[in-house]
């Protein structure tokens, strides 16, 4: 099912890209002036990619739906004045064209199109043989092969220069975020396609200020590849997205507080310390599994003596103080109430499995004893 993707490594897409990338800039471009000016403030600070939205997906009518192709020329110039490339959402085949027409460099497919695979399809064929880098924002559901499909379709189109873009996904749920991030999905898709850069969009994943910087820092522990943050002149003003965006200060202060951790490639003094972790790890299991058996072992036994002197296996009484104990002394040592449930719940399942064996065993060579006589 895993089909290979090709991917060119984020160092080969021809900018100076820093490790974690940085991609910044406002939800929506709304004035020359208002893009040009965030993007001359956050020319202090670190980034990689000015992003802005020209088209917005907005949920009703009636609302800002983006400045429109007049946007296009503002954005490029507000990225060529400081020399870096600039990023657009492109939803359908005239984005495309208008945004290649004015020199984006770099597009991404939207949450509210990465869902559609015909929308998907149309930009991809607008985009054969176009050598421009795309970024794929995840489904607004939580459907990882729906992800994958695009940078599929987008690799059938020939582009290569592929990064993905973890946003959240949109939930029921009561949460405090604006789209809960279900970490395990990205975790995933960089386990199947270790090469495929992902960068994660605290932004959107929050939908408030007060929780960028914990999910961010999250992101980087994992490993991701770069972070993407909104960012405005007059955050409270913004036409769109107006709880989340940061002023370019308060992004500068943002990035300069999240710690970076290495890859283990680059400090191999951390691969040996680790090494030694795990193997410590690998010989706790082991230990683990060994105890283990040996008390299946007694449990055994018990079994036998309950046979013998015609006893049920299961003694509620008993089990009940079991699990109390074990509850107690569990969390005394750190450990969660639920894991110590699961734990032993599952402890008691075999023990109850072992003990039915020795009694149907006991019964059975009875019966042989009986039917031998
Ligand atoms: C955006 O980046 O401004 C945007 C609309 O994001 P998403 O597609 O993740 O909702
Ligand atoms: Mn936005």
């Amino acid at each position: 099912m895993s089909k290979e993707l090709t991917i060119t490594p984020l160092n080969e897409w021809g900018y100076n890209f820093n490790t974690p990338l940085l991609m910044t800039g406002p939800c929506s471009v709304e004035s020359e002036e208002q893009v040009k000016e965030t993007a001359r403030l956050l020319s202090q600070y670190q980034f990689d990619i000015l992003r802005g939205g020209i088209w917005k997906p907005r949920t009703r009518p009636n609302t800002f739906e983006g400045i429109g192709s007049v946007g296009l020329k503002w954005l490029k110039e507000a990225g060529t004045a400081l020399q870096k490339p600039v990023a657009t959402e492109v939803a359908n085949v005239k984005h495309v064209y208008e945004a290649l027409r004015m020199g984006i460099d770099i597009l991404w497919i939207g949450a509210r199109t990465t869902v559609n695979p015909f929308a998907v399809q149309e930009i991809c064929d607008a985009l054969q043989g176009v050598d421009i880098p795309v970024l794929v924002k995840n489904p607004i559901n939580p459907d990882l092969e729906l992800w994958i499909g695009a940078f599929e379709r987008l690799n059938r189109s020939g582009i290569t220069k592929l990064a993905a873009i973890h946003r959240g996904f949109s939930t029921h749920e009561k949460s405090k975020y604006r789209n809960i991030p279900r970490w395990n999905i990205p975790i995933e898709l960089k386990r199947r396609y270790p090469n495929l850069p992902i960068i994660c969009d605290p932004s959107h994943i929050c939908g408030n200020r007060e929780l960028l910087r914990e999910v961010a820092q999250t992101a980087l522990d994992i490993g991701f590849d770069g972070i993407h943050l909104e960012s405005h002149l007059n955050p409270d003003k913004a036409l769109s997205d107006a709880k989340q965006q940061l002023t370019p200060d308060a992004y500068g202060e943002l990035v300069a507080s999240l710690l970076t951790r290495e890859s283990l490639e680059e400090n191999p003094y951390a691969e040996n310390q680790l090494e030694i972790l795990r193997s410590k790890i690998d010989h706790l299991d082991s230990y683990l599994l060994e105890l283990l058996s040996e008390r299946m072992d007694v449990v055994r036994e018990i079994a036998e003596y309950k046979r013998e002197n015609n006893l049920a296996i299961v003694q509620p009484s008993r089990w009940t103080e079991i699990l109390e104990s074990r509850l107690s002394t569990g969390l005394r040592k750190q450990l969660t109430e639920k894991f110590v449930k699961e734990l032993f719940h599952a402890v008691h399942k075999e023990s109850i499995h072992h003990q039915t064996e020795v009694m149907l065993n006991g019964e059975n060579s009875k019966i042989m004893d009986e039917t031998n006589k």
